[in-house]
């Protein structure tokens, strides 16, 4: 578990400012939920916390230990992404290996890992598979196995279930609300679905234009909803 702060956080591309300076403070374990409308600048925090992105100004600090100019390996981080980006040549298996490989760690430890990380996704039965043989739902908890495969402090989803029907969606928000109590894992989730930020987030984030609008418990966001750009985030009646 470990904390996330930023402090005077800021990106732009060019004369485009998408992150204007912004301070946010998560504390280890919590479920954070980033909501807001497409373009906002959800993925480039999330891309800046986990040093995919360098930021134009501003310090990252990740339980306390500042990582601002780490590399993204090193942070203690691990991202889900909507596209889950698996090598389609490798099992399921290899898939969830593979940062453990990158990292060179010894055999037993990679095959002990693997087990624990398909076991907490429900993956055991499909571990020699392919991509292409799995279905939506399934690609998606191998991503996600892959990301906690090297037992991250924090993991970072950018709109995980947004590729996923209905009636998977919501069985994968049941499964991220068990992995987080089954981890106690500092999570940072985007979405825009009003449902999973309602049910999944200690607090939530609500952005809006390059900057945070409001933060708060879903249930004091959806009373007090400060702006009529939060209410609509949130689907609060404003
Ligand atoms: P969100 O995830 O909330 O939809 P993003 O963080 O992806 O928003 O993007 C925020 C803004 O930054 C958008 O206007 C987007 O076009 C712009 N943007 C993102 N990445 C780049 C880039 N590499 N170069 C220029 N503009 C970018
Ligand atoms: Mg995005």
């Amino acid at each position: 578990m470990a904390s996330v702060v930023v402090e005077g956080l800021s990106k732009h591309f060019g004369s485009t400012i998408v992150l204007q300076p912004t301070d946010l403070s998560i504390e280890a374990g919590e479920f954070v939920v980033i909501v807001g409308p497409s373009g906002c600048g959800k993925s480039t925090l999330l891309r800046l916390i986990a040093g995919l992105e360098t930021p134009s100004s501003g310090c990252i600090r990740v339980d306390g230990r500042d990582v601002t100019d780490a590399a993204p390996a090193s942070r203690g981080l691990a991202m889900v992404f909507q596209s889950y980006a698996l090598y389609p040549h490798l099992t399921v298996a290899e898939n969830i290996a593979f940062p453990l490989r990158v990292a060179r760690r010894p055999k037993a430890e990679v095959e002990a890992r693997v087990a624990a990380a398909a076991g907490a996704l429900d993956l055991t039965a499909l571990l020699s598979r392919r991509p292409r043989a799995l279905s939506g739902g399934q690609r998606q908890r191998v991503s996600i196995a892959r990301a906690i495969v090297r037992e991250p402090s924090v993991l970072l989803l950018d709109e995980p279930l947004s590729n996923l029907d209905a009636e998977l969606r919501v069985r994968m928000r049941h499964e991220f609300a068990r992995l987080h109590a089954q981890l106690g894992i500092t999570m940072i989730y985007v979405t825009h679905d009003q449902l999973e930020a309602m049910t999944l987030a200690n607090r939530i984030v609500v952005m809006g234009a390059g900057r945070i609008e409001q933060v708060g418990e879903p249930i004091a966001l959806y009373e007090r909803p400060a702006t009529l750009a939060v209410a609509r985030a949130i689907g609060s009646p404003g």
